[in-house]
């Protein structure tokens, strides 16, 4: 019973003498395979040489201190709900008294991991960020044959205090402008607020 009229009917059509020699075929092969040699090729010999990559590629994240040298990042979660790979874990923690120039608010991340086998490095962590903390930067991301070593915890993450990496390539030129007015409340500094709070008393 015929289902369907898509079946085709599949000629086995003799190979001419030429064919079955198959040189015609193998020649056609070679001249392709010549033209090739002379062509600039596709690859790189990675690692030794590397491609120039996009100034806006995303790649390992930093989590940023301010300019007095404090951790940004006050756990809040936000990143961890926005990550659709679910690559963000963190444990809170209440600052201390005399820990002030450590972090920047009361809440800090004691822990805060990233599992870069997870991360699929959308940069949406970076927009949910409410307090500028965490970026994702054009470093790329070492390979490892060990899984555990792909969790980054805050010793891969936070920026070296003595070398702060400077985003303000990846940034435009607005958002830049946006996080220099101090008037609004996730650009300020503890000393910004002090400074803040003392003009409008004087007001
Ligand atoms: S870049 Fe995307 S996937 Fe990676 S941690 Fe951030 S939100 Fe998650
Ligand atoms: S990195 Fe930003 S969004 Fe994530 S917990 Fe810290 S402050 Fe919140």
């Amino acid at each position: 019973m015929q289902l369907t009229n898509r079946k085709k009917v599949v000629v086995k059509k003799e190979m001419s003498l030429v064919e079955q020699l198959y040189l015609p075929a193998i020649a056609n092969g070679m001249t392709i395979t010549f033209r090739h040699l002379f062509k600039k090729p596709a690859t790189v010999r990675y690692p030794e040489v590397k491609r120039e990559i996009s100034g806006t590629y995303r790649g390992q994240h930093v989590l940023k201190r301010d300019e007095n040298g404090a951790e940004r990042c006050t756990a809040c979660g936000l990143c961890a709900v926005a990550c659709p790979a679910e690559a963000i874990t963190m444990d809170a923690a209440e600052r201390r008294k005399g820990d002030e120039h450590l972090y920047r608010e009361e809440k800090y991340a004691a822990v805060y991991e990233i599992n870069m086998l997870r991360c699929i490095f959308c940069g949406l962590c970076e927009e949910a960020c409410p307090k500028e903390a965490i970026f994702l930067t054009d470093r790329i991301v070492p390979v490892s044959g060990n899984r555990k070593d792909m969790v980054y915890g805050k010793d891969k993450l936070v920026e070296d205090v003595n070398h702060p990496i400077d985003l303000s390539e990846r940034q435009t030129p607005e958002v830049v402008e946006f996080k220099k007015d101090k008037t609004k409340y996730h650009n300020q500094t503890w000393k910004d607020r002090g400074n803040l709070l003392n003009e409008n008393k004087h007001h």
